[in-house]
């Protein structure tokens, strides 16, 4: 498993995208992971169409010591169709559990 996470972020040489893109933003893009998902049409009953809608977080997202991104203030949920774990953040896929 995974975990051990560089405490420099150029250690290694590694890119990340989530920290390179998500890291100390404050202002994000936030969609519904399942409106992003084009499996599902409009006739699917599990298609969602949130779109893409910029928030402004409480603070600046970081991402903790076991490498999970926190996003202060953020949206708890899909106001679309109510997803709670799954979302896009600046075009990544972001899940919380
Ligand atoms: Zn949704």
């Amino acid at each position: 498993m995974s975990g051990d996470t560089p405490t420099h972020p150029d250690a290694g040489g590694i890119s990340d995208p989530y920290a390179e893109r998500i890291a100390g933003e404050t202002d994000v893009t936030w969609q519904c992971a399942v409106a992003a998902n084009d499996e599902f049409d409009p006739a699917d009953p599990e298609y969602c169409p949130h779109e893409p809608e910029t928030v402004t977080l409480d603070e600046p997202a970081s991402i903790d010591g076991d490498g999970k991104i926190q996003l202060p203030g953020r949206p708890v949920d899909c106001p679309e169709c109510g997803n709670p774990y799954e979302f896009l953040v600046n075009r990544l896929v972001v899940t919380f559990v």
